[in-house]
This record gives C-alpha cells, sequence and structure tokens, in this order.
C-alpha cells in the first residue's frame, strides 16, 4: 500500500493503518507521528476500540513502571466472506480481518449454469459457514471469477464461457442477503494478490502471475498493487499472438493467441492430432512423467511459446518475480524450464538480471486467500474506515 504522509490531521482510518502496519502501537507513538493532540489521539483510538477495530494489549515489554498500552488491532473484530469460482468448482469460505481462514467448503458447481443457480448456492454456503455468527459481523464480501471483470461495476464480461453471466451486477444480488461492500474480480487476479501478499510479501511489489490451465491468464502486481487497467482488462495476456503459431483460430477471433496454442486445451488438442488418446490433462501427466518423446516435444513447443509472450511481458513490466501456476504450469516441469530459457534469451539484460521465474507454491486455496486481502485492502483502507 502506498505510504501516505503523516498529516497533522490524520484521521482515524490513518491512525488504523498505523497500528496495522506496527508504524505506531502506544497513544504516545501515535500522537508523535501524526503531531495530533492528546485528546485528538484519545478520541480517535477509543473510536476504533468501540467499533472493534483495535483491541488494547496491556502484556507489552515490561520496563520497570507502568508500560503502555500496546494498541493491537483485531483481527477477530468481523469477517469477509470470499470464494473463489471456477468452471466445475468453487472454493467458499469466511475469513477474519487478517485473512485467516475461519470455515471453508469446497463444492462442485457447473458455473455455465448461470447466476440465478450458481449465486443461491454460494450464498447458501456462506450462511451455514456463518453458524452462530451474526450478519452484522460480516464487513465485506469478495468473489473471484473465471472470466474478465468490469471491477467498478461488478459486472462480467465474456465471450464466451460465463455467457449467461455477462452484463449481470452481481454485488446488488449478495447485498440483498449480506448487506457489505461486495467485490468482484477475475481468479487470475486474485490469486495474483494472494501470492503477492502471503508468498512474496516483504520481498516483491512487482510481480506477474500466470495461470496455465485449461486457458492461459496473467495478473500484473505494479509497486505492490494489482493492476486492473481503465476498465479491468488487464492482464489478458492469452490473447497475445505468437509467431509460428501455426494459423490456430482463437476464441477471439484472431488468429494464433497464446491462449490457442500453449493452452492446456491446446497440448490436448495437439497430443490427439497426433494419434494420442489423451482426455484430460491427467493424461498429458502421465505422459510427461514416462518421458514419451512427442508429449515432451508438444509441450516444449507450448513453452516456447508461452515464453515468448512472457518474455515480451518481462520488458513491458520489468517484474522482481514471475509466478507460473494453474495445473499445466504445476505439473509440467518442461514448461518452467522452457519458459525460462527462452525469456532470459529474449528479454533485455536489466529486465532479467535479478529475474526469477518459479512455480506457484500457494496451490488450491490460492483463490481464497486472495479474495480475503482483496476485500481487506479495500475495507480497511483509511478512506473506507473513514467513510464507514
Ligand atoms: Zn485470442
Amino acid at each position: 500500500m502506498p505510504r501516505r504522509p503523516a498529516a497533522a490531521l490524520a484521521t482515524s482510518g490513518e491512525v488504523l493503518r498505523l497500528i496495522r502496519t506496527g508504524e505506531a502501537v502506544t497513544r504516545a507513538d501515535i500522537g508523535r507521528v501524526t503531531g495530533l493532540s492528546r485528546p485528538a489521539v484519545s478520541l480517535r483510538v477509543t473510536e476504533l476500540l468501540d467499533r472493534r477495530l483495535v483491541v488494547e494489549d496491556s502484556d507489552g515489554p515490561s520496563t520497570g513502571g507502568r508500560p503502555p498500552t500496546r494498541l493491537v488491532f483485531n483481527a477477530s473484530g468481523g469477517v469477509v466472506l470470499v470464494g473463489s469460482l471456477g468452471a466445475s468448482k468453487a472454493q467458499i469460505a469466511v475469513c477474519d480481518l487478517g485473512g485467516g481462514e475461519l470455515a471453508r467448503a469446497d463444492l462442485a458447481i457447473d458455473v455455465e449454469e448461470g447466476p440465478d443457480v450458481v449465486l443461491p448456492l454460494v450464498m447458501r454456503t456462506w450462511g451455514e459457514l456463518l453458524g452462530d455468527r451474526p450478519v452484522s459481523q460480516i464487513r465485506g464480501v469478495g468473489l473471484g471469477v473465471p472470466a474478465t471483470v468490469e471491477f467498478a461495476a461488478g459486472r462480467t464480461e465474456s465471450a464466451r464461457i460465463m455467457a449467461n453471466w455477462t452484463g449481470v451486477a452481481i454485488p446488488p444480488i449478495i447485498m440483498s442477503r449480506f448487506p457489505a461492500p461486495v467485490f468482484l474480480d477475475n481468479d487470475v487476479n486474485v490469486i495474483a494478490i494472494g501470492e503477492h501478499r502471503t508468498v512474496y510479501a516483504g520481498q516483491a511489489d512487482d510481480l506477474l502471475f500466470i495461470k496455465v490451465s485449461t486457458r492461459i491468464g496473467s495478473g500484473i502486481i505494479a509497486g505492490g498493487e494489482i493492476l486492473r487497467g481503465a476498465l479491468g482488462a488487464a492482464g489478458e495476456i492469452g490473447h497475445i499472438p505468437v509467431r509460428d503459431g501455426g494459423g490456430v483460430l482463437c476464441r477471439c477471433g484472431n488468429v494464433d493467441c497464446v491462449d490457442s496454442v500453449a493452452s492446456g486445451t491446446a497440448i490436448l488438442r495437439d497430443l490427439r492430432a497426433r494419434g494420442h488418446q489423451v482426455r484430460t490433462l491427467a493424461d498429458v501427466v502421465s505422459l510427461v512423467r514416462a518421458g514419451d518423446a512427442e508429449t515432451m516435444t508438444v509441450v516444449r513447443n507450448a513453452a516456447r511459446m508461452l515464453g515468448e509472450v512472457v518474455a515480451t511481458a518481462v520488458n513491458l513490466l520489468n517484474p522482481a518475480v514471475v509466478v507460473l501456476g494453474g495445473d499445466v504450469a504445476e505439473t509440467f516441469q518442461p514448461l518452467l524450464a522452457g519458459v525460462r530459457e527462452v525469456v532470459h534469451r529474449r528479454s533485455t539484460a536489466l529486465s532479467t538480471r535479478n529475474l526469477r521465474i518459479e512455480r506457484s507454491r500457494l496451490g488450491p486455496g490460492a483463490g481464497i486467500v486472495g479474495c480475503a486481502h482483496m476485500v481487506l485492502d479495500h475495507i480497511l483502507s483509511p478512506e473506507a474506515v473513514d467513510a464507514s
């Protein structure tokens, strides 16, 4: 989060930020950092205590005499409802205000059944996971979906997948049952946030996450923030064309998009064309493990084309780390090696000098973690705390 200069008139939201980040954790510290008078500090701290966003911790280190009371962010002061929808699976959870998972359910869904079927199921599951907790404890809701999202409007926009969700404004539907701010984002953006805030916390504020699964998509963290672009369409790496793709028509209408030549779907199609009886990606994994020469050729070819596009993205964005996730990237070792090789050959010397290209370590649950952080970043920002 960008650092704000301490203003003479620091608000309650700003004081909460100082406590959460550990920059100032006693009333005296807050006074020193903000320049607020003692009564003004007291007023803001009392408000935060009343709202259960902060608690007093009197077990601070004793230095002889009465130690000043430490103020601690209260992760138990509310909950957020989060969900990560895939084409056929959904993870639904209730998290605390620190992003910790309190309860979770994994569901089988068919996202193509549309919002009229899927959203009631998701909301019913949240209701069950909440148990005895009152609805008043809910401070925010976040949902990741496998489609491009017009972020501010909370609407999906997609050519084929989730066609019956297109144009549906999801937040009002959820808010009618759970009255709290609702945030909707693309599933890959949400995972990128999860990687940045957990695995790479404090290490990398410029991160490119690429999901290689049935499809190829990416989420960009630039300067510590997710880059959504003007409307939410940033990161559509899947529809950047490659050279020598063979003239494959992509579902977007263009030719030789990396999604149409290097995704899991493309790998399956190429293997079938060569006479292999592969039904799912798991079958391809078996062939890779067995060292099947033709399969290795197809996977290496996919890696070369993916690497080409990643090299372009690295030149454009200069990330500190490129994380490859999704079931294809996580199980096909040759893919990672191939991408590394091409990127180091084709990106500029400075952009690759300290570049790390790694496999995702967050694994399943990444969407849940990322969704929780997406919501918390919004609802705990000084502006949001002051407005509510
Ligand atoms: Zn395309």
